[in-house]
């Protein structure tokens, strides 16, 4: 808990932040800076590339940074790619798309160097054209291993799944001809995972398409590495990329987009009003879950709040949610040391990830601003929503 509020507390310390505008990110690029450092020195023991999963965090204020450990980034269709081209510069910009579609297909080019397909018909509609571009050709494949059953909807490996080729399909499917356009291979299949079960998975990849994987350039190993937190197995997974990379004779990379900015950013927000219901008592915030949190009820899970506990261990609990009309728009219930009431400051912790690139306006609801958090002290406005944000998504 401390650890993930340590780079903000100096900040709170000063006073500074009750001047604030509430909702708003504070995007904290120290914590940026050392999670760039822990997966800069991955890149250093194992050769291997890391992207940055833009789906994750675009704030691309901190592309300049973020340029100095990693490799490039990674797209899930045309404007993410548009984005990665724009404002990482010389870098890598890697795409995945579960399906492509005619009127983007050549604009993406003109931004990515690897195209990734998520089946063969789409490998044989693009792949001949994209290669003849000069583009480096990649298939995902689904090595039906799951290895977590904590999100379900997040895992691609489920029966069922409309994400990646099985070696089933595979078999059916592939011809000479396009195999021949393979340049690599891509799975993602983790998510908030250590590395014991990114071995597992590449067991199950080996058994199911290591006779395939000889003839790769490169492997990329998806995303849902959970690099830089505290307890990750950091060593194990370099002896997986090291075994990977000898013994298939690949580039390997890695496109993590939670690692990159874990734990680098907050959300702060202020009470609005203390409500009560059959005993219990409920904060009412400027700022959603809904809205601005949407994974807290998408994965779903309750954030980290400074000062405050998600059990039992403090006298006074309180459920906290947002200010929209969704009888659902919780956060969560946690205990405090003292008695809530109007106008208080709380501040949720990890919050640069699935959230400035994820929120949305429902209910009329403003977006937060977003700060850059400058050596924990200084609270810089990047860019800030208004009215219009809201209106011009919906009409002429
Ligand atoms: C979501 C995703 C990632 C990033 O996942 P994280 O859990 O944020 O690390 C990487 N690659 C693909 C294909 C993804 O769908």
């Amino acid at each position: 808990m401390d650890e993930i509020f340590a780079g903000i507390s100096s900040f709170l310390e000063s006073g500074k932040v009750s001047e604030l505008k509430t909702p708003c990110y504070l995007i904290d690029e120290k914590k940026l800076d050392s999670n760039g450092k822990i997966l800069a020195s991955v890149i250093s023991h194992t050769d291997c590339r890391i992207l940055l999963a833009q789906k994750a965090f675009s704030n691309y204020d901190f592309y300049p940074l973020l340029e100095n450990y990693i490799s490039g980034t990674e797209a899930s269709g045309l404007f993410e790619a548009r984005l990665g081209k724009e404002e990482m510069p010389g870098k890598e910009v890697h795409v995945f798309c579960a399906a492509y579609r005619d009127d983007e297909f050549d604009e993406l080019l003109t931004y990515a160097d690897h195209i990734v397909f998520n089946s063969i018909n789409q490998l044989a509609r693009y792949g001949k054209y994209a290669k003849q571009k000069g583009k480096s050709i990649g298939l995902r494949i689904n090595p039906e291993c799951s290895t977590q059953q904590e999100h379900a909807i997040y895992d691609p490996c489920a029966k069922g799944s409309r994400l990646g080729v099985t070696r089933s399909v595979w078999d059916k499917e592939m011809t000479d001809d396009i195999f021949e356009l393979l340049d690599g291979l891509h799975f993602h299949t983790l998510c908030e995972q250590d590395s014991d079960d990114l071995e597992t998975t590449f067991k199950a990849v080996e058994e199911k398409f290591g006779d395939v994987l000889q003839w790769m350039k490169w492997l990329n190993m998806g995303g849902g590495h959970h690099i830089t937190k505290s307890d990750y197995d950091v060593e194990r997974l370099e002896k997986i990329l090291i075994h990977a990379k000898k013994k298939w004779g690949v580039q390997v990379y890695l496109e993590p987009g939670e690692a990159v900015a874990l734990n680098a950013g907050y959300l702060v927000t202020r009470v609005l009003d203390i409500v009560e219901n059959n005993g219990v008592k409920i904060a009412i915030l400027d700022s959603s879950a809904a809205c601005h949190m949407p994974d807290v009820i998408e994965m779903p899970y309750t954030p980290p709040l400074l000062g405050a506990d998600k059990g039992d261990s403090k006298p006074y609990r309180y459920r906290l949610g947002g200010p929209t009309c969704l009888s659902g728009d919780v956060i969560g219930d946690y205990t405090f040391d003292r008695e809530l009431k109007t106008g208080d400051v709380l501040v949720f912790g990890d919050m640069a990830i699935y959230t400035t690139c994820k929120n949305n306006t429902f209910n009329g609801m403003p977006l937060p601003d977003i700060y850059r958090l400058k050596d924990g002290t200084v609270a810089e406005r990047l860019t800030g929503f208004g009215y219009g944000d809201f209106k011009h998504r919906l009409g002429s």
